[in-house]
Protein backbone atom coordinates (compact mmCIF):
# COMPACT_ATOMS: atom_id res chain seq x y z
CA UNK A 1 0.00 0.00 0.00
CA UNK A 2 1.09 2.90 -1.03
CA UNK A 3 0.92 6.44 1.37
CA UNK A 4 1.11 9.66 -0.35
CA UNK A 5 2.55 12.58 2.14
CA UNK A 6 0.94 16.24 1.14
CA UNK A 7 3.42 18.44 3.08
CA UNK A 8 1.12 22.04 2.72
CA UNK A 9 2.76 25.24 3.93
CA UNK A 10 1.19 28.33 4.82
CA UNK A 11 1.99 31.30 2.90
CA UNK A 12 3.44 34.61 4.61
CA UNK A 13 0.87 37.07 5.24
CA UNK A 14 1.66 40.24 4.48
CA UNK A 15 -0.17 43.33 4.61
CA UNK A 16 0.04 47.00 3.38
CA UNK A 17 -1.46 49.50 5.60
CA UNK A 18 -1.78 53.13 3.83
CA UNK A 19 -3.58 55.38 6.31
CA UNK A 20 -4.74 58.88 5.65
CA UNK A 21 -6.48 61.57 7.84
CA UNK A 22 -10.01 62.44 6.81
CA UNK A 23 -9.62 65.88 5.39
CA UNK A 24 -11.91 66.96 2.86
CA UNK A 25 -9.48 67.40 -0.26
CA UNK A 26 -6.97 64.98 -2.38
CA UNK A 27 -3.82 63.59 -0.25
CA UNK A 28 -1.74 61.77 -2.21
CA UNK A 29 1.31 60.24 -0.71
CA UNK A 30 3.16 59.45 -3.99
CA UNK A 31 3.93 63.37 -4.44
CA UNK A 32 6.70 66.04 -3.41
CA UNK A 33 9.33 62.57 -3.87
CA UNK A 34 7.45 60.41 -1.10
CA UNK A 35 6.47 62.94 1.51
CA UNK A 36 2.87 63.50 -0.26
CA UNK A 37 0.84 66.47 -0.58
CA UNK A 38 -2.80 67.95 -0.16
CA UNK A 39 -4.79 69.45 -2.87
CA UNK A 40 -6.45 71.90 -0.65
CA UNK A 41 -6.88 74.67 -3.06
CA UNK A 42 -8.69 77.16 -1.05
CA UNK A 43 -12.15 78.42 0.28
CA UNK A 44 -13.69 79.93 -2.08
CA UNK A 45 -16.41 78.52 -4.54
CA UNK A 46 -14.58 77.47 -7.20
CA UNK A 47 -11.45 76.02 -4.50
CA UNK A 48 -13.78 74.17 -3.24
CA UNK A 49 -15.28 72.37 -6.34
CA UNK A 50 -11.53 71.72 -7.51
CA UNK A 51 -10.71 70.28 -4.04
CA UNK A 52 -14.01 67.42 -4.73
CA UNK A 53 -13.16 67.51 -8.32
CA UNK A 54 -9.57 66.45 -7.68
CA UNK A 55 -10.57 64.33 -4.26
CA UNK A 56 -13.15 62.10 -6.67
CA UNK A 57 -11.08 62.13 -10.42
CA UNK A 58 -7.81 61.68 -9.82
CA UNK A 59 -6.28 58.48 -7.55
CA UNK A 60 -2.97 57.39 -7.47
CA UNK A 61 -1.16 55.37 -5.09
CA UNK A 62 2.42 55.39 -4.28
CA UNK A 63 4.40 53.31 -7.01
CA UNK A 64 6.28 51.17 -3.91
CA UNK A 65 2.75 49.90 -2.99
CA UNK A 66 2.81 48.94 -6.34
CA UNK A 67 5.99 47.29 -6.65
CA UNK A 68 5.03 45.47 -2.92
CA UNK A 69 1.62 44.27 -3.98
CA UNK A 70 4.06 42.42 -7.22
CA UNK A 71 6.95 41.22 -4.92
CA UNK A 72 5.47 40.10 -1.90
CA UNK A 73 3.12 37.36 -4.15
CA UNK A 74 5.03 34.59 -5.00
CA UNK A 75 5.28 30.95 -4.15
CA UNK A 76 5.92 31.64 -0.13
CA UNK A 77 4.15 34.94 0.89
CA UNK A 78 0.67 36.84 -0.21
CA UNK A 79 -0.24 40.22 -0.03
CA UNK A 80 -2.91 42.58 0.63
CA UNK A 81 -3.83 46.24 1.12
CA UNK A 82 -5.77 48.55 3.07
CA UNK A 83 -6.01 51.45 4.10
CA UNK A 84 -7.78 50.45 7.62
CA UNK A 85 -5.45 49.32 10.70
CA UNK A 86 -8.44 47.86 12.52
CA UNK A 87 -9.67 45.79 9.50
CA UNK A 88 -9.33 41.83 9.65
CA UNK A 89 -6.45 41.74 6.93
CA UNK A 90 -4.29 43.31 9.51
CA UNK A 91 -5.07 40.89 12.16
CA UNK A 92 -4.45 38.24 10.47
CA UNK A 93 -1.29 39.10 8.93
CA UNK A 94 1.96 37.66 10.10
CA UNK A 95 3.59 41.11 8.81
CA UNK A 96 2.34 44.55 8.45
CA UNK A 97 3.65 47.14 6.03
CA UNK A 98 3.05 50.86 7.03
CA UNK A 99 3.39 53.27 4.36
CA UNK A 100 4.72 56.50 5.72
CA UNK A 101 4.61 60.01 4.47
CA UNK A 102 4.28 63.52 5.58
CA UNK A 103 0.44 64.36 4.79
CA UNK A 104 -0.38 61.26 6.87
CA UNK A 105 2.11 61.39 9.62
CA UNK A 106 -0.35 61.76 12.40
CA UNK A 107 -2.74 59.57 11.75
CA UNK A 108 0.26 56.70 10.92
CA UNK A 109 2.14 57.14 13.86
CA UNK A 110 -1.99 56.35 15.75
CA UNK A 111 -2.05 53.56 13.86
CA UNK A 112 1.71 52.00 14.43
CA UNK A 113 0.21 53.01 17.72
CA UNK A 114 -2.42 50.23 17.87
CA UNK A 115 -0.29 48.23 15.99
CA UNK A 116 2.30 47.99 18.44
CA UNK A 117 -0.80 47.22 21.20
CA UNK A 118 -1.64 44.13 19.30
CA UNK A 119 1.97 42.91 19.29
CA UNK A 120 1.84 42.92 15.23
CA UNK A 121 5.61 42.65 13.61
CA UNK A 122 5.48 46.00 11.47
CA UNK A 123 8.21 47.11 8.70
CA UNK A 124 7.75 50.72 8.26
CA UNK A 125 8.45 52.30 4.70
CA UNK A 126 8.61 55.03 2.67
CA UNK A 127 11.25 58.09 3.11
CA UNK A 128 9.55 60.01 5.70
CA UNK A 129 9.69 57.38 8.72
CA UNK A 130 13.56 57.61 7.28
CA UNK A 131 13.46 61.02 8.31
CA UNK A 132 11.79 61.02 11.85
CA UNK A 133 13.19 57.51 12.61
CA UNK A 134 12.45 57.99 16.32
CA UNK A 135 8.62 58.76 16.03
CA UNK A 136 8.43 55.19 14.15
CA UNK A 137 10.13 53.05 16.15
CA UNK A 138 8.32 51.15 18.32
CA UNK A 139 8.86 47.80 19.87
CA UNK A 140 7.57 45.85 17.30
CA UNK A 141 8.69 48.07 14.20
CA UNK A 142 11.66 47.95 11.99
CA UNK A 143 12.11 50.96 9.61
CA UNK A 144 13.39 50.34 6.43
CA UNK A 145 15.82 53.00 5.40
CA UNK A 146 15.58 53.50 1.16
CA UNK A 147 13.76 51.64 -1.31
CA UNK A 148 11.68 48.80 0.27
CA UNK A 149 11.12 47.19 -2.82
CA UNK A 150 15.04 46.67 -3.24
CA UNK A 151 14.84 44.42 0.45
CA UNK A 152 11.82 42.43 -0.31
CA UNK A 153 13.12 41.64 -3.65
CA UNK A 154 16.58 40.33 -2.26
CA UNK A 155 15.67 38.92 0.47
CA UNK A 156 14.67 35.53 0.78
CA UNK A 157 11.39 35.50 2.45
CA UNK A 158 10.80 32.77 4.60
CA UNK A 159 9.16 32.85 8.04
CA UNK A 160 12.10 31.81 9.99
CA UNK A 161 14.24 34.78 8.63
CA UNK A 162 11.40 37.50 9.12
CA UNK A 163 11.24 36.18 12.55
CA UNK A 164 14.81 36.35 13.27
CA UNK A 165 14.77 40.13 12.06
CA UNK A 166 12.45 41.21 14.66
CA UNK A 167 14.06 39.07 17.34
CA UNK A 168 17.51 40.41 16.70
CA UNK A 169 17.07 44.15 17.85
CA UNK A 170 18.32 45.26 14.87
CA UNK A 171 15.68 48.13 14.25
CA UNK A 172 16.96 49.91 10.70
CA UNK A 173 17.70 48.17 7.70
CA UNK A 174 19.35 50.43 5.72
CA UNK A 175 18.25 48.64 2.01
CA UNK A 176 20.00 51.68 -0.65
CA UNK A 177 18.60 52.39 -3.69
CA UNK A 178 17.63 49.61 -6.71
CA UNK A 179 20.72 49.73 -8.79
CA UNK A 180 19.43 47.61 -11.77
CA UNK A 181 15.41 48.99 -12.13
CA UNK A 182 14.81 46.11 -14.74
CA UNK A 183 15.40 43.57 -11.96
CA UNK A 184 12.17 44.72 -10.40
CA UNK A 185 8.96 42.94 -11.12
CA UNK A 186 6.06 45.37 -12.91
CA UNK A 187 4.00 47.04 -10.32
CA UNK A 188 0.24 45.01 -9.38
CA UNK A 189 -2.10 47.50 -10.44
CA UNK A 190 -4.75 44.45 -11.31
CA UNK A 191 -4.55 43.77 -7.26
CA UNK A 192 -4.71 47.36 -6.88
CA UNK A 193 -7.63 48.27 -8.57
CA UNK A 194 -9.63 45.92 -6.54
CA UNK A 195 -9.57 47.76 -4.37
CA UNK A 196 -9.36 51.09 -5.97
CA UNK A 197 -9.64 52.82 -9.02
CA UNK A 198 -6.66 54.30 -10.94
CA UNK A 199 -7.78 57.44 -12.06
CA UNK A 200 -6.58 60.57 -13.16
CA UNK A 201 -9.08 62.66 -15.16
CA UNK A 202 -7.19 65.80 -15.89
CA UNK A 203 -5.95 63.78 -18.99
CA UNK A 204 -8.61 64.57 -21.34
CA UNK A 205 -11.26 64.55 -18.37
CA UNK A 206 -11.94 61.16 -19.06
CA UNK A 207 -12.80 57.84 -17.04
CA UNK A 208 -9.66 55.03 -18.50
CA UNK A 209 -7.61 53.93 -16.21
CA UNK A 210 -4.68 55.53 -15.21
CA UNK A 211 -1.28 53.28 -15.23
CA UNK A 212 1.46 54.94 -12.89
CA UNK A 213 4.62 54.12 -14.09
CA UNK A 214 8.27 55.27 -13.77
CA UNK A 215 10.64 55.41 -16.34
CA UNK A 216 14.07 56.86 -14.46
CA UNK A 217 14.50 57.95 -10.77
CA UNK A 218 16.71 60.23 -9.46
CA UNK A 219 17.03 64.05 -9.84
CA UNK A 220 20.42 65.97 -9.78
CA UNK A 221 19.30 69.90 -10.48
CA UNK A 222 20.33 72.52 -7.76
CA UNK A 223 16.79 72.74 -6.36
CA UNK A 224 17.74 69.76 -3.85
CA UNK A 225 17.89 72.54 -1.10
CA UNK A 226 14.04 72.54 -0.80
CA UNK A 227 12.63 69.79 -2.66
CA UNK A 228 12.44 66.52 -1.49
CA UNK A 229 12.50 63.61 -4.41
CA UNK A 230 16.58 63.54 -4.16
CA UNK A 231 16.23 63.08 -0.58
CA UNK A 232 13.97 60.18 -1.73
CA UNK A 233 15.07 58.86 -5.30
CA UNK A 234 18.92 60.22 -4.86
CA UNK A 235 20.98 62.88 -6.93
CA UNK A 236 22.26 60.43 -9.51
CA UNK A 237 19.25 59.40 -12.46
CA UNK A 238 18.81 55.47 -12.67
CA UNK A 239 17.01 54.39 -15.83
CA UNK A 240 15.08 51.44 -17.21
CA UNK A 241 15.68 50.56 -20.42
CA UNK A 242 13.28 51.54 -22.83
CA UNK A 243 12.74 47.84 -24.10
CA UNK A 244 11.28 47.24 -20.22
CA UNK A 245 9.01 50.23 -20.21
CA UNK A 246 7.49 49.30 -23.37
CA UNK A 247 7.18 46.07 -22.30
CA UNK A 248 5.50 47.15 -19.02
CA UNK A 249 3.23 48.83 -20.87
CA UNK A 250 2.38 46.38 -23.70
CA UNK A 251 1.15 44.19 -20.34
CA UNK A 252 -0.69 46.65 -18.55
CA UNK A 253 -2.64 47.28 -22.38
CA UNK A 254 -3.57 43.67 -22.40
CA UNK A 255 -4.74 43.75 -18.55
CA UNK A 256 -6.94 47.27 -18.62
CA UNK A 257 -9.02 48.16 -21.74
CA UNK A 258 -7.42 51.55 -23.34
CA UNK A 259 -5.62 52.16 -20.38
CA UNK A 260 -3.38 55.83 -19.99
CA UNK A 261 0.05 56.05 -18.51
CA UNK A 262 1.08 58.53 -15.62
CA UNK A 263 5.02 58.61 -15.54
CA UNK A 264 5.85 59.51 -12.21
CA UNK A 265 9.43 60.53 -13.17
CA UNK A 266 10.42 63.40 -11.02
CA UNK A 267 11.75 64.79 -14.18
CA UNK A 268 10.77 63.17 -17.43
CA UNK A 269 13.39 63.54 -20.38
CA UNK A 270 16.39 64.17 -17.78
CA UNK A 271 18.27 62.10 -20.19
CA UNK A 272 17.23 62.88 -23.59
CA UNK A 273 18.89 59.90 -25.23
CA UNK A 274 16.75 57.65 -23.23
CA UNK A 275 13.97 59.66 -24.24
CA UNK A 276 13.92 59.52 -27.40
CA UNK A 277 14.83 55.85 -27.36
CA UNK A 278 11.52 55.40 -25.43
CA UNK A 279 9.37 57.34 -27.71
CA UNK A 280 10.85 55.71 -31.10
CA UNK A 281 10.57 52.31 -29.45
CA UNK A 282 6.19 52.96 -28.75
CA UNK A 283 6.18 54.29 -32.41
CA UNK A 284 7.92 51.52 -33.78
CA UNK A 285 6.60 48.82 -32.18
CA UNK A 286 3.40 51.01 -33.16
CA UNK A 287 1.77 51.38 -29.60
CA UNK A 288 -1.10 53.18 -29.85
CA UNK A 289 -0.81 54.90 -25.87
CA UNK A 290 -1.54 58.26 -23.89
CA UNK A 291 0.36 59.29 -21.65
CA UNK A 292 1.44 62.55 -18.91
CA UNK A 293 4.60 63.90 -17.68
CA UNK A 294 6.53 65.99 -15.36
CA UNK A 295 9.28 67.40 -16.53
CA UNK A 296 11.59 70.89 -16.92
CA UNK A 297 11.39 73.12 -19.99
CA UNK A 298 15.24 72.81 -20.61
CA UNK A 299 14.63 69.90 -21.33
CA UNK A 300 12.06 69.97 -24.12
CA UNK A 301 12.91 71.27 -28.00
CA UNK A 302 11.44 71.38 -30.90
CA UNK A 303 12.27 67.65 -32.32
CA UNK A 304 11.69 66.28 -28.88
CA UNK A 305 8.40 67.76 -28.67
CA UNK A 306 7.31 66.57 -32.15
CA UNK A 307 8.85 62.94 -31.10
CA UNK A 308 6.76 62.70 -28.02
CA UNK A 309 4.06 63.74 -29.31
CA UNK A 310 4.11 61.14 -31.92
CA UNK A 311 4.72 58.43 -29.19
CA UNK A 312 1.31 59.87 -27.42
CA UNK A 313 2.09 62.69 -25.12
CA UNK A 314 -1.12 64.26 -24.15
CA UNK A 315 -0.47 66.27 -21.11
CA UNK A 316 2.94 67.88 -19.37
CA UNK A 317 3.61 69.61 -16.22
CA UNK A 318 6.16 71.80 -16.01
CA UNK A 319 7.54 73.60 -12.83
CA UNK A 320 7.78 77.52 -13.85
CA UNK A 321 6.89 78.37 -9.43
CA UNK A 322 7.39 82.09 -9.99
CA UNK A 323 7.41 84.90 -12.25
CA UNK A 324 10.42 86.98 -10.68
CA UNK A 325 14.32 85.78 -10.61
CA UNK A 326 15.38 86.80 -7.21
CA UNK A 327 12.33 84.88 -5.47
CA UNK A 328 14.21 81.86 -8.01
CA UNK A 329 17.24 82.58 -6.90
CA UNK A 330 16.72 82.34 -3.65
CA UNK A 331 15.68 78.73 -3.45
CA UNK A 332 18.02 77.80 -5.97
CA UNK A 333 16.15 77.05 -8.61
CA UNK A 334 17.21 77.08 -11.93
CA UNK A 335 14.87 78.67 -15.20
CA UNK A 336 15.18 78.81 -18.56
CA UNK A 337 13.86 82.74 -19.88
CA UNK A 338 10.71 83.84 -19.63
CA UNK A 339 10.69 84.30 -23.51
CA UNK A 340 11.41 80.53 -23.20
CA UNK A 341 8.94 79.34 -21.08
CA UNK A 342 6.59 81.38 -23.20
CA UNK A 343 7.00 80.05 -26.60
CA UNK A 344 7.63 76.20 -24.91
CA UNK A 345 4.25 76.35 -23.36
CA UNK A 346 2.61 77.83 -27.29
CA UNK A 347 4.80 74.97 -28.63
CA UNK A 348 3.56 72.22 -26.59
CA UNK A 349 -0.46 74.10 -26.71
CA UNK A 350 -0.54 74.57 -30.43
CA UNK A 351 0.33 70.25 -31.18
CA UNK A 352 -2.70 69.27 -28.70
CA UNK A 353 -0.12 68.70 -26.16
CA UNK A 354 -2.12 70.32 -22.76
CA UNK A 355 0.43 72.02 -20.42
CA UNK A 356 0.29 72.16 -16.53
CA UNK A 357 2.15 74.60 -14.86
CA UNK A 358 3.19 74.57 -11.53
CA UNK A 359 3.64 77.93 -8.83
CA UNK A 360 4.54 78.33 -6.06
CA UNK A 361 3.52 81.22 -3.91
CA UNK A 362 4.71 82.37 -0.32
CA UNK A 363 8.39 81.95 -1.52
CA UNK A 364 10.67 83.37 1.11
CA UNK A 365 11.35 86.51 -0.81
CA UNK A 366 7.36 86.41 -1.82
CA UNK A 367 5.24 89.20 -0.68
CA UNK A 368 1.54 89.90 -2.13
CA UNK A 369 2.03 92.14 -5.21
CA UNK A 370 4.82 89.60 -5.76
CA UNK A 371 2.65 86.62 -5.60
CA UNK A 372 -0.18 88.77 -8.17
CA UNK A 373 1.93 89.13 -10.64
CA UNK A 374 2.56 85.69 -10.89
CA UNK A 375 -0.58 85.32 -10.97
CA UNK A 376 -1.24 87.28 -13.76
CA UNK A 377 1.75 85.80 -15.26
CA UNK A 378 0.35 82.01 -15.13
CA UNK A 379 -2.60 83.66 -17.29
CA UNK A 380 0.00 85.22 -19.80
CA UNK A 381 1.61 81.80 -20.31
CA UNK A 382 -2.03 80.20 -21.84
CA UNK A 383 -1.91 76.73 -20.77
CA UNK A 384 -4.78 74.83 -20.13
CA UNK A 385 -3.86 73.92 -16.39
CA UNK A 386 -2.46 75.88 -13.27
CA UNK A 387 -1.44 74.76 -10.01
CA UNK A 388 -0.85 76.86 -7.22
CA UNK A 389 0.96 75.73 -3.82
CA UNK A 390 2.37 76.84 -1.15
CA UNK A 391 6.29 77.18 -0.48
CA UNK A 392 7.04 74.48 2.50
CA UNK A 393 9.99 73.52 4.40
CA UNK A 394 10.57 70.00 4.11
CA UNK A 395 12.59 68.47 7.67
CA UNK A 396 15.25 66.33 6.35
CA UNK A 397 15.94 69.28 3.32
CA UNK A 398 19.55 71.22 3.16
CA UNK A 399 16.98 74.25 3.74
CA UNK A 400 15.48 73.21 6.85
CA UNK A 401 17.62 73.98 9.15
CA UNK A 402 16.98 77.96 8.49
CA UNK A 403 13.23 77.38 9.64
CA UNK A 404 13.53 75.12 12.59
CA UNK A 405 13.11 78.25 14.30
CA UNK A 406 10.42 80.09 12.95
CA UNK A 407 7.63 76.84 12.11
CA UNK A 408 4.16 78.12 13.18
CA UNK A 409 2.97 74.16 12.93
CA UNK A 410 4.21 71.45 14.55
CA UNK A 411 1.64 68.89 13.12
CA UNK A 412 3.52 67.54 10.20
CA UNK A 413 0.19 66.65 8.20
CA UNK A 414 -0.34 70.81 7.75
CA UNK A 415 3.25 70.28 5.18
CA UNK A 416 0.86 69.14 2.58
CA UNK A 417 2.41 72.23 0.38
CA UNK A 418 -1.26 74.15 0.49
CA UNK A 419 -0.54 75.78 4.18
CA UNK A 420 2.06 78.45 4.97
CA UNK A 421 3.70 76.63 7.97
CA UNK A 422 6.42 79.18 8.71
CA UNK A 423 6.29 82.72 10.00
CA UNK A 424 7.04 84.49 6.56
CA UNK A 425 8.19 87.97 6.30
CA UNK A 426 5.12 89.69 4.50
CA UNK A 427 2.56 87.08 4.52
CA UNK A 428 -0.04 85.01 7.18
CA UNK A 429 -1.76 82.10 6.91
CA UNK A 430 -5.06 83.80 5.66
CA UNK A 431 -3.34 86.07 3.11
CA UNK A 432 -2.03 82.68 1.83
CA UNK A 433 -5.44 81.38 1.66
CA UNK A 434 -7.19 84.75 0.06
CA UNK A 435 -3.79 84.05 -2.47
CA UNK A 436 -4.66 80.34 -3.60
CA UNK A 437 -8.53 81.73 -4.24
CA UNK A 438 -7.51 84.58 -5.95
CA UNK A 439 -4.91 82.44 -8.03
CA UNK A 440 -7.39 79.38 -9.05
CA UNK A 441 -10.16 82.07 -10.27
CA UNK A 442 -7.84 84.14 -12.03
CA UNK A 443 -6.64 81.18 -13.74
CA UNK A 444 -9.90 78.78 -14.14
CA UNK A 445 -12.18 81.71 -15.15
CA UNK A 446 -10.38 83.22 -17.72
CA UNK A 447 -12.15 83.19 -20.75
CA UNK A 448 -10.04 84.50 -23.14
CA UNK A 449 -9.26 81.52 -24.74
CA UNK A 450 -11.98 79.70 -26.92
CA UNK A 451 -9.89 76.81 -26.90
CA UNK A 452 -9.79 76.62 -23.55
CA UNK A 453 -13.68 77.24 -22.68
CA UNK A 454 -14.06 74.56 -25.68
CA UNK A 455 -11.61 71.79 -23.27
CA UNK A 456 -12.88 72.65 -20.30
CA UNK A 457 -16.99 72.02 -21.65
CA UNK A 458 -16.20 69.41 -23.84
CA UNK A 459 -14.11 67.59 -21.40
CA UNK A 460 -16.18 68.18 -18.41
CA UNK A 461 -19.19 66.70 -20.44
CA UNK A 462 -17.46 63.32 -21.75
CA UNK A 463 -16.45 62.72 -18.12
CA UNK A 464 -20.05 63.03 -16.88
CA UNK A 465 -20.98 61.13 -19.54
CA UNK A 466 -18.79 58.50 -18.64
CA UNK A 467 -19.14 58.68 -14.84
CA UNK A 468 -22.94 58.14 -15.44
CA UNK A 469 -22.09 55.17 -17.85
CA UNK A 470 -19.68 53.01 -15.57
S1 LIG B 1 13.91 69.56 -10.74
FE1 LIG B 1 14.14 70.41 -8.66
S2 LIG B 1 12.02 70.45 -7.91
FE2 LIG B 1 12.05 69.01 -9.64
S3 LIG B 1 12.49 67.00 -8.76
FE3 LIG B 1 14.47 67.88 -9.33
S4 LIG B 1 15.23 68.85 -7.46
FE4 LIG B 1 13.02 68.53 -7.21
Amino acid sequence: MKYIYQITMDKIKFCILDVYPNDNFRICKDTAGGYGTGNNFGNSILSKILNVFTATQIHQPTMGVGYLLSILKNEVSEVQYTNDASSKMVQDADFVVLNSSIVAHETELKALEYLNEINKKTFVIGIFSSIKKEEYLKSNSILIEGEAEKFFNETKLNIENLNKLFNSGDKIIKAGFVENLDSLPFPDWVAYTKIRKLKNNFLNFDNRTAIPILATRGCPYSCFHYCTYPLQQGRKVRARTPENIVSEIQHWCTHFKNPKFIFRDPVFSINRKHTVALCNLLIEKKIKVDFLVETHLKNLDDELIKLLKDAGLKLVYVGVESKHTDVLADINRATVTQDTQYETIKKLEEKNIHVKSMFMIGNPEDDENKVKETIDYSRYLRNTLAQFSVFTPYPGTPLFKSYENILTSTKYEDYNQYNLVFKHKHLNASKITKLKNLAYSKFYLRINSTKLVYFYVRNFLLNLFATQNK
